[in-house]
């Protein structure tokens, strides 16, 4: 009884109702909903279940935004949601989500939840527990009313209904008003829920770069004490939750906003080492703004690239290191790159999938140098040379002179017919050791500054 009571007077639950804001004041029409996700709640009203979109899609439509997805959520089970839909499938152990396509896209149905881990002392460690062992609880997917799916949100502006059928927004928890304040605020104490759940700290973090929100002085107050918390997060959720900040579109603010609230510890404590150097600042804000530009574009933005960039000069750290210590230029580069990759996953497991792309970029930077004889012919038809042509013109937007100059080589060579090519190539490398240090041309005479070279 007490405990209910302390747990209202911290608003957990505190509204079991919501505001109805007509469509005259947020704004949102329903031709702006996705056909499939209108389609959905449509049957499912139909059939006498109450079914909104929620989540991401109705804040960024009131931001007006454009959505990555738009899902819903019902007083359906996942067993009557599947019964109505022919295609349809139920995934998820943790909670159990309905899928249901139309044609190419998905919808993502959820059930109303209610978090069972905020009404006692005791679930603050329960709720550790449960995101220790990520994935296989079940005791998670307690059901419950709209009210109580609301209160286990994270952020108020997360925690709004759309009804598609009256176009009003079902506002528990002040969302549309922390909208336009642009206000990031967990719902309930944060303390307790960033304890729940550690991975809403890199949340607030990823939202307030995307959205361009201040996040409210209560919500952040605990993020400094309970950072160390994410230490205890499998690696492999750390990494889902850093790609999706990386590949935001807004990946420059959000690094610098994980690095100010102290976040990246442990994840991506080099962040520390290459955000302060004078030398490795230029460019790893280029990977990153670039990152960004051709999200932002609608391009393509690979994982790997992102790491292969984060990681470039910790990678040849440790091949300087490795020559150093006698081994072989080239075998000192591919067990550099193994050592650096094994190093890293430790704190952020990226997929092994990914490890052959990212060698890939870094194995062609010194390939890049060779120009001369049939080589450059050779490389136009690597299969990755588009990703490390980029890769080397943001190294010439960092500040590595020689690397601007050869992808400026680059540049031109690819562009040209196959005569002039000829007329670009430098002379013969037969004696490419011995010219290193005499500068014979301005073509060359940055050789051997790079620092991807051997
Ligand atoms: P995005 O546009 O990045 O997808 P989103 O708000 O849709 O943003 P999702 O991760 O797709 O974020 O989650 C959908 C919704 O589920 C959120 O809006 C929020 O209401 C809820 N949610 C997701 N993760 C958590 C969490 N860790 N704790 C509490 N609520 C969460
Ligand atoms: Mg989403």
């Amino acid at each position: 009884m007490i405990r209910r009571l302390i747990r209202k007077i911290l608003g957990r639950g505190a509204s079991t109702t919501p505001r109805i804001i007509p469509v005259s004041q947020h704004g949102i029409r329903r031709e702006q909903i996705h056909p499939c996700a209108l389609k959905v709640t449509r049957t499912l009203r139909a059939e006498g279940f109450a079914a909104f979109i929620v989540g991401g899609a109705v804040r960024d439509l009131l931001l007006k935004k454009t959505p990555k997805d738009f899902d819903v959520a019902t007083n359906a089970t996942p067993d009557q949601i599947r019964a109505l839909f022919r295609r349809a499938r139920a995934i998820g152990r943790r909670f159990q989500i309905v899928h249901v396509y139309c044609g190419a896209d998905t919808i993502e149905v959820t059930t109303f939840r209610a978090s069972q881990d905020s009404n006692s002392e005791a679930s603050e460690d329960e709720g550790l527990r449960q995101t220790a062992a990520d994935g296989r609880i079940l005791r998670d997917n307690v059901f419950g009313s709209q009210s109580e799916d609301a209160a286990r949100r994270d952020f108020t502006v997360n925690a709004l209904y759309y009804d598609p059928h009256d176009e009003s927004v079902w506002d528990y928890h002040n969302g549309v008003a922390d909208a336009q304040k642009r206000v990031l605020r967990m719902i309930g104490d944060p303390k307790t829920r960033f304890r729940e759940d550690p991975v809403r700290m890199l949340r607030a973090t990823r939202f307030s770069a995307k959205l361009d929100f201040h996040i409210d002085t209560a919500t952040r107050a605990p993020i400094a004490e309970l950072a160390p918390m994410l230490e205890h997060i499998p690696s492999a959720r750390l990494y889902d939750e850093m790609m999706k900040l990386l590949l935001s579109g807004h990946a420059e603010r959000g690094v610098h906003q994980l690095r100010a609230e102290g976040l990246h510890h442990g994840i991506l404590p080099i962040l520390d080492t290459v955000l302060d150097a004078p030398a490795h600042k230029p460019f790893i804000h280029a990977v990153l703004h670039d990152t960004d530009l051709r999200i932002r574009e609608g391009r393509s933005a690979s994982p790997a690239f992102m790491l292969a960039g984060l990681l470039w000069f910790v990678f040849q750290k440790t091949w300087e290191d490795l020559k150093d210590e006698g081994l072989p230029d080239s075998t000192a580069m591919y067990e550099a790159m193994d050592e650096t990759l094994e190093r890293q996953r430790k704190q952020l497991a990226f997929p092994r999938r990914l490890d052959g792309t990212i060698k890939e970029i870094w194995a062609l930077q010194p390939r890049f140098e060779q120009r001369s004889g049939a080589r450059p012919f050779r490389l136009l038809d690597h299969p990755r040379w588009r990703a490390g042509y980029d890769f080397l013109l943001l190294r010439g937007h960092g500040a590595d002179g020689a690397a601007a100059e050869i992808a400026d080589w680059w540049t031109r060579f690819e562009a040209a017919d196959d005569a002039t090519r000829n007329d670009l190539l430098l002379p013969t490398s037969g004696e490419r050791r011995p010219r290193r240090r005499r500068k014979r041309s301005p073509a060359r005479a940055t050789d051997g500054e790079d620092a991807g070279r051997e």
